[in-house]
């Protein structure tokens, strides 16, 4: 079943997409058809309607959850971490930005709260919560599901896919680091983790 949105237009098959992103997830949920709905309105909106082909470097995605939903997001795009073409910016938001580097057209699209309830009102017969807002979801229109909105993204050089710019040394842990995400602090360069204090405590050996 297709979704009643213009999504029909363009080359997005969201039955096919769906499956691909229930098989890298391990298994189906809202947050499922969410991501992969999500997706297919953020990139028809920057105009990349071929993203793990001929777009494949003209399309940088920041997701703002790291939820079931984010999976999808990677499926439908091919964008990832370890290709610097998926960035991930802790907002905890139902949120993702699609950005076309060709074009420097950008979209953030948002889940819409209400959507919540509405799913509740299609399928009234299903008793499981979960079952009538997944079923819902895929045939709620866009305009019910999400906002859009229209972005600037400026991307720095040293967050884009290619070389590292730059290798240092931090003068404290001697530890590499690259891609420019040292500081210098009175003529001395530090790592995040030196500078800022690190996720970990190193155990008592
Ligand atoms: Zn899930
Ligand atoms: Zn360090």
């Amino acid at each position: 079943m297709q979704p009643m949105s213009t999504d029909k237009q363009n080359n997005f098959n969201f039955e096919t997409l769906l499956e691909a992103s229930v098989k890298t997830h391990g298994h189906l949920c809202p947050g499922q058809v969410l991501g992969v709905r999500m997706s297919m309105l953020g990139l028809r909106k920057i105009g990349i309607d071929d993203p793990k082909g001929k777009d494949r470097k003209s399309l940088i995605v920041f997701v703002e959850m790291d939820r079931c939903a984010t999976d999808a997001v990677q499926s439908v795009t091919g964008c990832s971490l370890g290709h610097r073409t998926m960035k991930f910016v802790d907002y905890g938001k139902m949120a993702a930005a699609y950005l076309n580097l060709k074009t420097n057209s950008a979209v953030r699209v948002i889940a819409r709260e209400d959507s919540r309830d509405r799913a509740k009102n299609y399928f009234p017969d299903i008793e499981d919560k979960y079952k009538a807002q997944l079923e819902a979801y895929k045939i709620m229109s866009d305009e019910e599901l999400f906002d859009v909105m229209d972005v600037t993204i400026e991307i720095r050089p040293e967050d884009l896919p290619g070389k590292p710019l730059k290798r240092v040394k931090c003068d404290k842990c001697g530890e590499h680091v690259q891609d420019m995400r040292d500081l210098t602090v009175d003529g001395k360069i530090y790592c995040k983790a030196c500078n800022e204090g690190a996720y970990y405590k190193v155990s008592k050996q």
